[in-house]
């Protein structure tokens, strides 16, 4: 990439040191660190941080000790020591007392030694993990300070507790040995590290300098210095994350022309004006808007639409494809499943009829006359719009002028996949990933950071909140019931199975005995099926006697997840709700709630939740907002699930948490911004400690291009 400094900085020498020649340490110990914890020099261990820490400011008394405490800290005396068993399996006890009660503390090691060295009467502050034994509370080896001398570890504080290993331990680098370590290095590295932040940033932001914060998150010199530590080293690592990320999207937009689409014309224009179906939400005007000026300024547009389910993302895309038209360029517009590309295909089909324009759809099942005319098709500009699944994606698909791509559901889709689309024209074409699986706003700032961002958030008018609610097993007679009425009221229902992927016959098995207590419970209702191992065409089949509402029910795998809309369809019922993760389950509510009428999401559960599992359910039951939604799924299952582990592994985050640490990601992004707009390549000497700690960082990030 780019060479932004060469000059050595010979100060922080110190920090490249071998870990071997750290004192206490030497070649056994190194050559065991390099092993177990990657740690190879100085620098490493500098930033190997606490995980948690003990409060040694705070006392118990012997009647709270209970075996789920990490550690107990009491002051108390010592009597009744004895050793047990023969010279083989010798042991201390004594008992520990204050004016609670008393506890046993054991020996196994040392024994002779500690004999001499404690003595009864005598005021001790005794430090250790209590453990359950013969329905007692012990502590085995506890540390004893006599309390006469015990200054210096009551006024430690917060004590660090480093995390290691087996091989580590039994060299001695067990928590307090890695501690021992990190004391014998951090203070000599006071006022030596040096900063990675500008002095404007460090001003705006309230952050404490790397120096302070490095020395206080090891040895805290305060609960509160603790926190602003722990705060700014999280900040520094967004913030870096944040100018790659950036510097990326300022790279991509000087440097990759695009095409300029400069006029909205008659095809758009018409179709406003006769044929769209309804008013735009301002939402959607907006989004279009914004859209709009990146096509006209000649580099390659990759943005980001994100907009709840039901929130008009298609009619959006729809007019974009159209203003790609009127410049003569054609459009391709992909979805992750054959349904879903079918029904776009449909839908616009319909709403463009009287207009002269040519829609074709390419799907895995289409045959291959019918490919042969589309290839052609496309190859002379004759058709101007190609709907389908990953078909597109086939070399042998190429286009006359592709302008635009348009890409349904985008999770569904892999990176080298899109990125094939690039490559269908002599400029890459624009592009517009859609998202109906709300993105935390931290999620999408880290993992499309390189994007543009749009987002719909707000929803056609007229449409009634989604009731829904959380049933046990034991109510079932109850939601059959309920959905008798409904029915009888002329609405239709969705009744889904969880897919279970590692026992596809469990699953059948499962979508099978629930067809067959529905049509028991409902004889006089026609009843749906639709799962994944059908072939297209049935699948198909089935789904349009659902659509015309010639089947009441439809029972069904996930495979209805994503995008279809069947209007008069107003109840969901989902079983085993409980295996379903949030997003999922918001995905399939957004089945209903499509039409005119009340809808319903009916989650049926078994009787033993998880706590996850009773969270999901208490979530969905609270709220319809789909980044809410997605908010409490970040928090419950973590980004790597959200996101895909690989995704999530590329960030290799330290200390920040992007479910938990989202007002931070968005200061660092903001402080990001700020510097690169006004000074882009951090020449200014002011940003000379950023440029240094940015080199740095890119180094350690060789595979860490494109993420998104
Ligand atoms: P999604 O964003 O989930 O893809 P769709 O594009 O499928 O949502 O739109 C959901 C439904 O709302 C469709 O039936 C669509 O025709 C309708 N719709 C879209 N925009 C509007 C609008 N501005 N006013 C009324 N209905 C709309
Ligand atoms: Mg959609």
């Amino acid at each position: 990439m780019y060479s932004l400094f060469s000059r050595k900085v010979k100060a922080l020498s110190i920090l490249e040191n071998d870990i071997e020649f750290l004192k206490g340490v030497g070649p056994a110990r190194g050559e065991l660190l390099k092993k177990e914890l990657e740690i190879f020099k100085f620098k490493q261990l500098v930033q190997y941080y606490p995980f948690r820490y003990v409060d040694r400011t705070k006392f118990y008394k012997v009647a709270e000790a209970h075996q789920d405490l990490p550690f107990i800290q009491i002051k108390g005396k010592l009597n009744n020591l004895q050793e047990i068993g023969g010279p083989r399996a010798k042991r201390l006890t004594a008992q520990f007392l204050d004016e609670t009660g008393s506890i046993e503390l054991v020996w196994f090691k040392g024994v002779r030694w500690i004999k001499e060295a404690i003595k009864p009467g005598v005021e001790y502050i005794l430090f250790g993990k209590p453990t359950a034994f013969n329905g007692k509370i012990n502590v085995v080896h506890p540390d004893l300070e006599p309390l006469s001398k015990a200054n210096s570890v009551v006024q430690m504080g917060l004590q660090p507790v480093y995390s290691t290993t087996d091989k580590l331990t039994a060299r001695g680098l067990h928590s307090k040995g890695i501690e021992k370590l990190q004391r014998n290095l951090i203070p000599q590295l006071e006022g030596k590290l040096s900063e990675t932040l500008s002095p404007a940033i460090l001003a705006e932001n309230h952050l404490i300098s790397r120096n302070e914060a490095i020395q206080n998150i090891h040895f805290p010199q305060s609960a509160e210095l603790l926190k602003r530590a722990i705060f700014r080293l999280k900040f520094e690592e967004l913030f870096l994350v944040q100018m790659q990320l950036i510097r990326m999207k300022l790279h991509r937009q000087k440097n990759i022309r695009g095409f300029v689409f400069e006029k909205v014309g008659t095809q758009f224009n018409t179709f406003y004006k006769n044929h769209l179906p309804f008013e735009l939400t301002n939402a959607q005007k907006r989004v279009i808007k914004e859209i709009r000026k990146d096509l006209g300024q000649g580099f390659q547009m990759n943005r980001l639409l994100q907009g709840d389910v039901g929130s008009g993302k298609t009619m959006a895309g729809l007019l974009l494809m159209l203003m790609a038209i009127d410049n003569g360029f054609q459009a391709a517009f992909m979805a992750p499943t054959e349904i879903l590309a079918q029904q776009h295909f449909q839908t616009l089909n319909e709403q463009l009829e009287g207009m002269a324009l040519n829609v074709g759809l390419l799907t895995g099942s289409v045959k291959q006359a019918k490919r042969k005319i589309i290839h052609e098709q496309l190859l002379n500009g004759e058709m101007h719009i190609l709907v389908g699944t990953h078909a597109l994606l086939e070399d042998k698909v190429k286009f006359k002028n592709l302008g635009l791509v348009i890409i349904d559901e985008q999770h569904r889709f892999g990176v080298a996949q899109r990125s094939k689309m690039w490559k269908k024209n002599t400029l890459p074409p624009h592009v517009l990933v859609m998202s109906a699986t709300p993105i935390p706003r931290t999620l999408a700032m880290t993992f499309y950071g390189d994007l543009e961002v749009s987002v719909i958030d707000e929803l056609p008018p007229g449409r009634k909140p989604i009731e829904t609610r959380h049933f046990f097993e034991r109510s079932r007679l109850k939601v059959f019931g309920f959905l008798r009425k409904e029915i009888e009221k002329g609405r239709q229902a969705y009744v889904v199975f969880p897919l279970i992927e590692e026992s596809e016959k469990l699953d059948l098995k499962n979508l099978q005995e629930g067809y067959e207590a529905i049509s028991r419970a409902f004889p006089q209702y026609h009843i749906s099926v639709v799962h994944g191992r059908m072939k297209a065409a049935d699948k198909d089949f089935e789904m349009q006697r659902f659509a015309k509402g010639e089947t009441q029910i439809m029972v069904a795998t996930t495979v209805i997840e994503v995008g279809v809309n069947v209007p008069n369809a107003s109840i969901m019922v989902i079983e085993n709700a409980e295996r379903f993760g949030l997003s999922q389950l918001h995905q399939l509510r957004g089945r209903v709630g499509r039409g005119a009428e009340q809808s319903y999401c009916v989650l049926m559960s078994g009787e033993k939740l998880s706590a996850d599992g009773k969270k999901r359910m208490e979530t969905m039951v609270r709220t319809n907002d789909g980044f809410e939604v997605a908010e409490v799924d970040l928090k419950l299952r973590g980004p790597g699930d959200l996101m895909g582990t690989q995704q999530s592994g590329i960030l290799n985050l330290q200390l920040a948490d992007l479910a938990r640490d989202q007002q931070i990601l968005q200061l660092a992004r903001t402080a990001a911004q700020d510097l690169l707009q006004n000074d882009p390549n951090m020449v200014h000497p002011e940003n000379k400690n950023v440029r240094r700690a940015f080199e740095n960082f890119i180094k350690g990030r060789p595979n860490w291009s494109r993420i998104s």
